[in-house]
């Protein structure tokens, strides 16, 4: 057959021109009909749909893609490239027409979104802090107004702070008024702010001013007791402290916190970590010293104790008690705060009714 060898490469090039236009107007037609699409799709879930359908494993330009390879190798490199032209193009334009989109679904929920500036704004209730909070920082303030720091100290003490520095020994019977809660033998909730002027001597030098408030822990509850209260205790430590500095002090602090000219009282007491002692009484806040059933008839209230720090005490933190002398006093600040605002019952500042709180606002 000689005619058939020339022949050859002429159906070949026949057949590939055929090829080429079959799919080249493929191409087009499949671009054509996406622009269509993709101009007319009304939401971003079409143009998804529009891309499966072309660019999906199973899609149209992607079938064109895969023929590629099927072309004779002159042609495969033109076709390539513009079946690739088409897809940037299709994906370009879907792009497009999403951004487009988006805008104008935004736009069109800004339009639809009422705001009626003019309704009123929702308030929230202004709180405030807790009556014994509020004590406690008053407290603070005429405090370090003359001159005291303000310190703290642990919550968990051990025995040595709480009892055995402060001059009560293990037999000691002040220990049974304490009513101790015991975390592990020698570990105990402290029973008063007491152990913190312990363990600030132990590490600072006199000349010392300074009141440490807090948390105290003690197994007792009803009326006028709380298993957990709050005091502030009260140390200075100089060369030339007298009983005279204690009493001007603590009645500074007394007529600066009931902001009245009250009469004050100190009564001979026992403290085994101060000596002499004594217990400070005022002229009662309700009756004005008149008699009535809060003070018991007696016109006074008694609202903290206090002494000069006893020599044994002073002994444990090594300070020299020749060379040194000072005060201590510790009150309970719900008793304070009982008293200045007139609450009849302590349990009140903890049962966290709001009612109760709100007046203290
Ligand atoms: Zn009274």
């Amino acid at each position: 057959m000689g005619k058939a060898a020339p022949a050859f490469p002429f159906f070949v090039s026949g057949f590939d021109t055929l090829m080429k236009n079959e799919l080249g107007k493929r191409l087009s037609a499949i671009v054509t009909e996406a622009t269509t699409a993709i101009a007319e799709a009304s939401a971003t879930s079409d143009l998804e749909k529009i891309r499966v359908d072309l660019l999906g494993r199973q899609g149209s330009l992607t079938a064109l893609l895969k023929s590629v390879g099927t072309l004779p190798e002159a042609k495969r490199r033109s076709f390539g490239l513009a079946v690739n032209e088409a897809k940037d193009s299709v994906n370009g334009q879907l792009e497009q027409r999403r951004v487009a989109l988006a805008t104008s679904q935004r736009a069109a929920a800004v339009e639809q979104e009422v705001i009626d500036v003019t309704l009123p704004g929702r308030s929230t209730g202004q709180g405030s802090v807790h009556p014994i909070t509020r004590s406690r920082r008053r407290i603070e303030e005429i405090f370090t107004r003359i001159g005291f720091n303000v310190v703290h100290g642990p919550e968990i003490e051990d025995d040595f702070h709480n009892f055995e520095a402060l001059n009560i020994p293990p037999d000691h019977p002040a220990r049974a008024m304490h009513d101790t809660f015991y975390l592990s033998p020698g570990i105990v909730l402290r029973t008063h702010t007491s152990p913190v002027q312990i363990r600030y001597m132990e590490t600072q030098d006199p000349p010392l001013q300074v009141i440490a408030p807090g948390r105290v822990y003690r197994c007792d509850s009803d009326v006028t007791h709380t298993p957990m209260f709050h005091q502030v205790e009260g140390l200075a430590v100089d060369t030339d402290i007298s009983f005279a500095d204690l009493k001007g002090v603590l009645t500074f602090f007394i007529r600066e916190f009931f902001e009245q000219d009250l009469p004050v009282r100190f009564r001979p007491s026992y403290f085994p970590f101060t000596e002499p002692s004594a217990e400070v009484d005022i002229g009662c806040v309700f009756c004005k010293g008149g008699g009535c059933r809060v003070c018991q008839q007696s016109g006074w209230l008694e609202i903290l104790g206090c002494g000069m720090v006893h020599p044994e005490v002073f002994r444990h933190v090594g300070i020299d008690n020749d060379q040194y002398t000072g005060y201590a006093f510790g009150l309970g600040i719900e008793r304070l705060t009982m008293l200045r605002y007139g609450v009849d019952d302590l349990r009140l500042f903890f049962d966290n009714e709001i009612a109760f709180l709100r007046q203290f606002s």
